[in-house]
């Protein structure tokens, strides 16, 4: 069994700094979870202290059934995958991969048999013979693999092992990594900053800032329903529009002002909590993301009672879809809408939003309402 347990880990750094605090997560078997967050979020350090490499100041890690906090970092049965690969230049290929069995004085049959198996599973079998710097970026990675696949660790830990590959070659990658976690059937705790690769591969994402747990979920549910703003402004893209509101009460409803001219009404439902948490009369930050505001005639009929009009600043064309920059008071805010659109820079347009898609976060605390 795989499975993992961080509870209430802390880390400060000699200098004092807190770099992680009171981290709780429990990880099942085979799971794959992405470590996201900004830079110097704790990303890196909790990965550190899962492997080994880095003291745990306070709190438990539990693998499997065993306490290892104070467990040697070779003796933890995990592979760390890190994003400048780490390969030894005067070795080959072949080599690489094996070297850490050879320093567990597996019997070098055994060692043959298991290099020969990750480079099959890795597509580098024609490459054994290589030395790193006759390989391409992408290969290198793979080899980096290798050699953690070759130990069949039960953890598997990546911190950003992408990061040094070219856009297309990573798009690439993240195929492969997948594919890898669904043929080898182990846990993997993955280290990014890149939200889209949270999203494609993780089974389940933490998103981290200032060493503090923001929110654990499914992709899914991160991006339908985030816990606060940060969530909100980190997951997606382009991000949520995001827009203070002042709160006007109409009996049991509420009207959201967000400027002047835009004004939405929210149905009961929605604004039940907000006339519970005693928000009418103060200002909220409303949040909708960029594909639930749209300009087509059909989704303005469907949504006709959330309707407003702004003037387009920008027009982007990326292919399947457009992106239309308009501000709402002293914000930008974007819609991701149809590429027919005739909308250009300088018109007027009448746009309506989903109102079932929209989030009402608290200004002060940023936690959501509603
Ligand atoms: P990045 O995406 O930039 O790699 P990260 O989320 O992985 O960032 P960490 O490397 O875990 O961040 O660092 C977390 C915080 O701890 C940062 O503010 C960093 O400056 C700080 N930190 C890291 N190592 C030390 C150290 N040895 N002493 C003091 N502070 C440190």
């Amino acid at each position: 069994m795989a499975s993992l347990s961080l509870k209430n880990v802390c880390k400060v750094y000699p200098n004092g700094f807190v770099a992680v605090k009171d981290f709780n997560l429990e990880i099942a078997d085979q799971e794959f979870i992405i470590f996201v967050g900004p830079s110097g979020c704790g990303k890196s350090t909790t990965l550190r202290m899962i492997a080994g490499l880095e003291e745990i100041s306070s709190g438990e890690l539990w693998i499997g059934d065993k306490l290892v906090n104070d467990v040697e970092p070779k003796d933890r049965d995990i592979a760390m995958v890190f994003q400048n690969y780490a390969l030894y230049p005067h070795m080959t290929v072949y080599d690489n991969m094996a070297f850490g069995l050879k320093l567990r004085k597996v019997p070098k049959a055994d060692i043959d048999k298991a290099v020969h198996e990750a480079a099959k599973i890795l597509d580098i079998e024609h490459l054994l013979d290589r030395k790193p710097k006759a390989l391409s970026g992408g290969q290198r990675q793979r080899v980096a693999m290798g050699r953690a696949i070759v130990r069949s660790p039960k953890v598997f830990l990546m911190d950003e092992p992408l990061s040094n590959l070219d856009a297309k070659l990573r798009v690439q990658m993240r195929v492969e990594i997948s594919k890898l976690h669904q043929r080898l059937q182990t846990t993997i705790i993955y280290v990014t900053h890149d939200q889209t690769e949270a999203m494609t591969l993780g089974t389940r994402i933490v998103v981290l800032k200032d060493g503090i747990i923001q929110q654990v979920d499914t992709p899914q549910n991160l991006y339908n329903t985030p816990n606060n703003i940060f969530v909100a402004g980190f997951i997606g893209s382009p991000q949520m529009n995001l827009v203070d509101a002042e709160v006007v009460g109409n009996g049991s409803s509420v009207t959201l002002k967000l400027s002047d001219t835009v004004s939405i009404a929210l149905p009961a439902d929605k604004s039940k909590p907000i006339i519970d948490g005693g928000y009418v009369g103060k200002t909220v930050v409303a949040g909708i993301r960029p594909e639930d505001i749209k300009d087509d005639e059909e989704f303005i009929t469907k949504h006709s009672a959330t309707t407003f009009e702004a003037t387009v600043k920008v027009y982007e064309l990326l292919g399947a879809e457009v992106n239309l920059h308009y501000d709402i008071a002293d914000t930008t805010c974007t819609a991701k809408v149809n590429p027919r659109t005739t909308a250009r820079p300088g018109d007027v347009v009448k746009f309506a939003m989903d109102i079932s898609r929209l989030h009402v976060f608290d200004k002060e605390t940023e936690q959501i309402i509603t």
